[in-house]
């Protein structure tokens, strides 16, 4: 067949245009986005080899093979999945179809004319198109699995057109070849692709197989050894391919999880807590958390935080999805695998998602459950807890957007003055201890407890028996604002000084 040249969608030069013009941005993720994609074609055939006999994977399943060649300034995607036959390159390579992609150009064309800058396209997925972003051209060359032997090279500036013609490949799959661009160099070289797919896709379940060419080795050299091609070839298996949370927890053992929490978070220490599960129903998703034992240096600097990883579809999407737990909660680190997102979810739209709220909620409860179940079960771990994270915890009072308030009101610990200066009470325990005649809970403000331990107007209230909580952090006076009532109580500030104690004498 001859050579057939075709010019793009509009919404997809748009969409060319913006990933080439984004100069700014982190480029790097094109390759995020090609192993995704493989990894996927992968997921496909196996899927199909199901039902159709005449799909089979090579043998060895599936591999992904990056392949390097600065003299060719040539990076080649290598993948053994499902591969496309013409007309699905026409309707893949041609068109947008995923819907998070065209969310995602809608709301960059809405920041283009309100004039902001572009730059932050790079931070999110744009598909095969990133190729774009390293590449002053890229051929494809693909051939379908279970279909006849014809193979197709699809190929494009990224300018306005590209083109297709028959080509010829061994066996089924995809290279993706990316015309390395000028200034681009860096792409090339082994240790930087090394390093980008350990960031991105360690968790891929496929070898990703990075190839190099070796050193001509001195002994060789000597020999006057002829090189051949063939042996002269290294070749390394680049991510870890163990997704952790993908385990069941029985399959973890306590020193993985540590390895894998300070992976995550760069703590020194072992959790505190390891918290890991499946959410099943309308919103399936993994997710492996962990509370730490101490507070790291950046807790208040909100600007600095990084939380959990979100991965979709094994795919690292981002550290930074401050949408998925609530600030309060800004300590808790982990991952958070879901199959239901799009992967080329932008922040924007991860902040509005209907997903990512759901997989919040059930994380809020999962968490809150979590901890009560510490406080009841092992006081002196919670305590440790709530000393290194509580003043961020008591946040949630004010900030709760889940309905949990009465589940964090059970969560707070005081010092009171019928507690000792080591120990603390929760609010339940509180009112339990009540004597009959006391109508609400009371509690002083104040900037230390030996300072308000011996305010004068607490002693009405010690001669009749009655628990003053002493409310000593900066946050407590910001705290009590919302919460003014527990289990049926009111709070009441007895430094405010029209407090009756209920009867005449007063
Ligand atoms: P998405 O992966 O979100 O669908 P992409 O732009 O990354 O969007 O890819 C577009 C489509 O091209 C994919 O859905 C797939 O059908 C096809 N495709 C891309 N890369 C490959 C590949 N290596 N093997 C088979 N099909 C591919
Ligand atoms: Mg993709």
């Amino acid at each position: 067949m001859a050579k057939k040249t075709r010019k793009f969608k509009t919404e997809v030069q748009q969409l060319l245009d913006l990933v080439i013009h984004s100069l700014y941005s982190k480029k790097e993720i094109f390759l995020r986005e090609l192993i995704s994609n493989a990894s996927d074609a992968i997921d496909r055939a196996r899927f199909e080899a199901l039902t159709n006999k005449g799909i089979d994977l090579a043998e060895g399943g599936g591999r992904i093979e990056l392949v390097p060649d600065k003299e060719a300034r040539t990076l080649t995607l290598r993948d053994n999945g499902i591969g496309m036959s013409q007309e699905e390159i026409e309707t893949n390579i041609g068109t947008i179809a995923n819907s998070g992609t065209r969310k995602y150009l809608e709301s960059i064309r809405e920041q283009a004319e309100k004039g902001t800058d572009a730059e932050f396209i790079g931070q999110f997925g744009v598909g095969f198109y990133a190729s774009f972003m390293v590449a002053d051209r890229v051929d494809l060359v693909t051939r379908r699995a279970g279909g006849d032997e014809a193979a197709w090279c699809w190929s494009s500036q990224g300018a306005g057109k590209y083109t297709v013609e028959e080509a010829t490949r061994d066996a089924s799959g995809t290279d993706v070849i990316l015309h390395i661009a000028e200034g681009q160099e860096e792409y090339l070289d082994g240790w930087r692709l090394k390093s980008i797919v350990r960031q991105y896709s360690n968790y891929i379940d496929y070898p990703i197989v990075l190839i190099t060419p070796a050193e001509a080795s001195a002994e060789a050299e000597e020999d006057g050894e002829k090189e051949d091609e063939a042996s002269s070839s290294q070749e390394e298996v680049v991510n870890a391919q163990t997704a952790i949370w993908k385990k069941a927890r029985t399959d973890v053992t306590d020193d993985e999880y540590s390895e894998f929490y300070k992976h995550v978070s760069h703590d020194m220490a072992d959790p505190l807590r390891i918290i890991h599960y499946a959410a099943e129903g309308t919103t399936e998703f993994l997710a492996l958390l962990f509370i730490p034992k101490q507070a790291p240096w950046d807790l208040h600097l909100r600007e600095e935080r990084k939380g959990i990883h979100l991965y979709v579809k094994n795919v690292f999407i981002s550290d930074d999805c401050r949408s998925l737990l609530p600030e309060y909660l800004r300590f808790v680190r982990g991952v958070v695998d879901s199959s239901d997102l799009p992967l080329n979810v932008s922040r924007e739209i991860l902040q509005d998602d209907a997903i990512i709220r759901r997989i919040r909620k059930s994380l809020v409860g999962r968490l809150l459950k979590e901890l009560g179940d510490l406080l009841g079960k092992d006081r002196e771990t919670y305590h440790t807890f709530y000393e290194a994270f509580g003043l961020v915890f008591k946040e949630g009072i004010t900030q709760d957007m889940e309905n949990n308030s009465d589940k964090l009101k059970d969560l707070l610990l005081f010092r009171s003055t019928t507690t000792e200066e080591t120990t603390y009470t929760t609010l339940k325990e509180y009112t339990d201890r009540m004597p009959s005649g006391q109508e609400a809970i009371y509690f002083l403000i104040g900037e230390n407890k030996a300072a308000i331990g011996h305010a004068p107007h607490l002693e009405a209230f010690r001669s009749k028996g009655y628990e003053v909580l002493l409310l000593t952090d900066p946050i407590d006076e910001w705290m009590v604002q919302r919460l003014t009532e527990y289990d049926g109580k009111s709070l009441q500030d007895i430094g405010r000084g029209d407090i009756g104690l209920g009867d005449e004498e007063e």
